[in-house]
């Protein structure tokens, strides 16, 4: 079954609203398994909205459009849906009651157009609206569909997962459910070679790899007559993944974020924890302030970008950052060491680097970041190497800091 989704509005056209009705219908007919293959706006003009639905009518089995069923002039989407699907208009007793309650309620005179949207195609199935004074509706023809929703979210959302979703339900026996495991400290093309085989064998479920700053995300996709058979299905795939990722695996809760999942371990282990930062400039503390209820664990985040700073809040030897720079495995060391022991906590991460665009050399290009842990007193350092913009190379290096801590607090305290 294909479904292609039209949303019809000129301010949708001209950028002024953000057409998040295309996100959420997507997200619910892919749950639903259905194929997308054609999205279009068009803006408020009956000939192009004629054009394009009888050229959606033609590829695809049902057209989901959103907007242009108000009462004014230029709210034409059911007027020229109805022509192309050959119906004619006619009006609803109960979509007639209902607008003039919904007047009455909000104290609303009714105008001459508000009785418009009472009228309906001939032989549809009416959606009709708790939230606005449009109905909604679908138009069969054969094995062709249309569903017209009111553009306003507050309306189309409710009609949506209360109506249309039961509906289209009903024509799609199976669902599609997934989960994502979320994975740090491994590159994209790395995990991806680790799971080739199930990539290429893989029908049902399916395993895919998305990269994101830092992390690599695997969702596990499994197509069944409902969630529960397909969650059963994902699990022995996940199990799998766990197998092969080990401690890389973060979370498979979709909510959990790196920092969230940082932040549970340093409470798991009763750990207090500062930041000393050069090129990231307070992003990682930034970061680990996104959790609630961090302020157990973090005690003092420090901006250390020069030289000065770092030997002023942080001790680092005037003679190291002399011999070696201030981007170097040595300074990233003190870095870490001096933080610990300034703010009194059991970890300090440190991170030193060349963010660009200037400042590199051919020995020390832009990119190069050293980062720094020091647990109870042990001190650690990791060289990364990370290309692309001043943003990017400093949000790279904040997750790599994440995912540095992680795992020195994982090899020393759980391996
Ligand atoms: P109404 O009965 O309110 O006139 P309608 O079905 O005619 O509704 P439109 O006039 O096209 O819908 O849009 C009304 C409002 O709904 C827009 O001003 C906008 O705020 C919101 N809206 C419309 N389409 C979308 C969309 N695709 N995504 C997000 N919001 C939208």
């Amino acid at each position: 079954m294909t479904v292609e989704l039209i949303c019809v509005g000129t301010e949708l056209l001209l950028g002024n609203i953000v057409n998040t009705n295309a996100a959420f219908i997507s997200e619910k007919c892919a749950m639903l398994g259905l194929s997308m293959y054609y999205q279009s706006v068009v803006g408020d003009n009956p000939g192009r909205l004629e054009h394009l639905l009888r050229m959606a009518k033609e590829r695809s089995d049902v057209i989901i459009l959103s907007g242009g069923l108000g009462p004014t002039q230029d709210d034409l989407t059911k007027e020229t849906a109805a022509e192309v699907m050959g119906k004619k208009l006619v009006e609803d007793a109960r979509a007639r009651n209902e607008i003039q309650e919904f007047m009455a309620k909000r104290g609303r005179g009714i105008t001459e157009n508000n009785w418009k949207q009472a009228l309906v195609p001939e032989g549809c199935i009416v959606l009709y609206n708790s939230n606005g004074t449009a109905p909604g509706i679908i138009m069969e023809d054969g094995d062709s569909r249309m569903i017209l929703l009111p553009g306003p979210p507050n309306e189309l959302v409710p009609m949506f997962e209360e109506q249309v979703y039961p509906y289209l339900r009903s024509l799609q026996p199976e669902i599609i459910c997934s989960k994502m495991v979320k994975l740090c400290g491994i590159g994209e093309s790395s995990a991806e070679t680790k799971i080739l085989d199930l990539i290429s064998e893989q029908k049902n479920p399916t395993v895919a790899p998305y990269a994101k700053t830092g992390e690599v995300h695997l969702r596990i996709t499994a197509k069944a007559e409902d969630e529960k058979t397909a969650f059963a299905m994902i699990e022995p795939v996940e199990e799998i993944l766990k197998q092969r990722f080990g401690d890389c695996i973060f979370t498979d809760d979709p909510q959990v974020t790196l920092e969230m999942a940082v932040a549970e371990l340093l409470k798991k282990h009763c750990l207090t924890v500062a930041t000393a930062e050069s090129c990231t400039g307070g992003l990682l503390a930034g970061r680990l302030i996104n959790v609630p209820g961090i302020s157990g664990q973090l005690q003092e985040g420090y901006i250390t970008y020069s030289n000065e700073a770092k030997e002023k809040l942080l001790g680092v030897s005037h003679k190291t950052l002399e011999t070696y720079g201030a981007v170097s495995p040595e300074t990233a060391a003190e870095m870490a060491e001096g933080g610990a022991k300034a703010a009194g906590a059991d970890v300090c991460i440190a991170v030193t680097g060349i963010a660009g665009p200037e400042g590199g050399t051919e020995e020390k290009p832009v990119g190069l970041v050293y980062l720094g842990c020091c647990l109870r007193g042990k001190v650690y350092t990791e060289k990364n190497l990370y290309s692309g913009s001043r943003s990017k190379i400093r949000e790279y290096s904040v997750a790599s800091a994440l995912t540095f801590l992680r795992r020195v607090i994982l090899e020393e305290l759980e391996g």
